[in-house]
């Protein structure tokens, strides 16, 4: 067993208002500047849409992450070393601007400088990448609250099989929530495996997955092989960037400025202590549909004592091993296995996971007629909820409704059991152990997901700087893939800046 530690995140669905302000600080933040106009590190989908670039979850036609060949091993879905070299200067599997979308700016000057006449001035919408006049035909967040579904919508890659015909894009027919997306930071990390010049790699000390950008060399590959489509090309520097965790924030012990900006308050940032020897086994697991288990079964529980004298071994320090007892993401993708990740399918290990939102289910027992306090009702309710089930699979699950259905009853049976209480009832339990939670655990659980205040949201633990000369001699990345040259430059671990107080319970409550 080799104990790795990794920052990760949680977010809850039910609470996203689709309000941007975490996409539009992350880029006042890390992508206001020349060249990475069109990139949005963080961005806010709404589901069913195509999504940011268009159609990114469609691997048929981007060739992003993994899959099994025929003998079972896991090879890169783009090809491997001999097709990416041959394609070095022409990768056919590649979003076009048109994509993403072209950016623009408007002719403020025209405003003011305009001279007298009839007609009032308008400041019209130049591309800032040619100056010239465009119209403005697409954006990052045009499907934003459904916006052009009828048009648009039904070209969502989720929306596959029989099924999709219940999914009506009219009024009062159809649904829609919110999908906050960023980089993974996944354990399997295709794009790191395809970069050609080591330029992509993934920090030893807690996961996220950086690039060097004095050794990238501008050639996409990690572009292609990202299923999430989270790494952008600079156009000015021609050079890879991406979603950074804000590190230098997470190394000071404070959350992600998405997170912490967040309106919502959805976000859980904590460790995750996992076994890195089983990563690999794990992306191959045979059956899609096994994945989830496969990826859960590598994390390792921090209060165990054998995991405990291993992470010591491995030199994991004791605060980081305290955090990880109290990290919120084991409790929401572990211990209460409600949260989810999104797409598994794509055999990255991705590490944002979700909790999957819940419609008014409720509401929709009593439009049955049926008996809100009453858990056979409210469980058969959760069948017929209006975000169709296949939908939240085919994120979530790899299309295993089985789950999804699992997560929704244990939430609906919390709702249902912490309505009563609220109403100075006494709770019927009966709903909550026929999902395998005790009383005491929803109150928990409910703390968690409901009423938890910034320093239960996020604990990260700073940097340890007295270790950073011992961690940069590993010089290479904790997960190898298959056909990796151990060692090879550019997988190596990042030194940490100079540790500074924690300071996550300083913040707004
Ligand atoms: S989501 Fe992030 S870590 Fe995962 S493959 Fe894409 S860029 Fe790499
Ligand atoms: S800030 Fe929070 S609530 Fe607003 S869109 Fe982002 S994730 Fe959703």
């Amino acid at each position: 067993m080799r104990v790795l530690a990794q920052v990760a995140m949680v977010m809850n669905l039910d609470k996203c208002i689709g309000c941007h302000t975490c996409s539009v600080t992350c880029k006042q933040t890390w992508t206001n500047r020349t060249g990475v106009e069109y990139a949005w590190f963080n961005n806010v989908e709404t589901k069913p849409g195509v999504g940011y670039p268009r159609r990114y979850e469609d691997q048929e036609q981007w060739k992003g992450g993994w899959m099994l060949d025929k003998r079972g091993r896991l090879v890169l879905r783009s090809g491997g070393r001999v097709k990416r070299l041959l394609s070095l200067f022409a990768n056919p599997d590649l979003p076009a601007i048109e994509d993403y979308y072209e950016p623009v700016t408007y002719d403020y000057d025209n405003l003011v400088n305009a001279p007298a006449g009839q007609d009032v001035p308008v400041a019209r919408p130049r591309s800032v990448l040619t100056g010239k006049p465009t119209a403005i035909t697409w954006g990052a967040n045009w499907e934003d609250g459904l916006g052009g579904a009828p048009e648009h919508a039904g070209a969502d890659p989720n929306l596959t099989g029989a099924w999709a015909d219940k999914v009506k894009f009219s009024f009062e027919q159809t649904f829609l929530f919110h999908l906050p997306r960023l980089c993974e930071h996944c354990l399997n990390p295709a794009c790191v495996s395809a970069c050609p010049s080591g330029a992509m790699y993934k920090r030893v000390e807690d996961g996220i997955v950086l690039v060097d950008q004095d050794r990238c060399r501008g050639w996409r590959m990690c572009v292609t092989a990202c299923p999430y489509k989270k790494v952008y090309v600079n156009h000015a520097t021609g050079k890879a960037e991406k979603c950074t965790f804000c590190f230098p924030r997470i190394e000071a012990g404070q959350p992600t400025v998405c997170s912490e900006t967040c309106v919502g308050r959805l976000r859980y940032l904590g460790l995750l202590l996992y076994d890195a020897d089983r990563v690999g086994e794990a992306a191959a697991a045979p059956d899609e549909k096994n994945l989830l288990d496969a990826q859960r079964d590598v994390f390792l529980d921090p209060a165990d004592p054998a995991v405990i004298a291993a992470a010591r071994a491995s030199g994991i320090p004791q605060d980081w091993l305290d955090a990880a007892r109290r990290s919120p993401v084991y409790d929401l993708v572990e211990k209460y296995r409600v949260a989810l990740p999104l797409h598994p399918e794509y055999r990255t290990l991705p590490m944002v996971w979700y909790v999957p939102p819940l419609s008014p289910v409720l509401d929709a027992v009593g439009e049955a007629g049926g008996d809100a306090d009453d858990p056979d009702h409210v469980f058969a309710a959760v069948t017929r909820l209006r975000i169709p089930m296949e939908y939240l699979a085919s994120l979530f699950t790899a299309g295993d409704t089985d789950v999804v259905a699992g997560v929704l009853m244990k939430l609906t049976a919390l709702r249902s059991y912490m309505r009563e209480r609220t109403l100075g009832e006494e709770g019927d339990e009966r709903a909550l152990k026929a999902v395998g939670l005790t009383a005491r655990e929803a109150e928990d659980l409910h703390r968690l997901l409901a009423v938890a205040k910034y320093a239960d949201r996020y604990v990260v633990p700073a940097a340890h700087t007295e270790d950073a000369a011992l961690t940069a001699l590993e010089n290479r990345c904790p997960v190898e893939s298959p056909g990796d040259v151990p060692g090879a430059p550019g997988r190596r671990v990042m030194l940490g800046i100079p540790t500074l107080r924690r300071t996550s319970e300083g913040g707004s409550a």
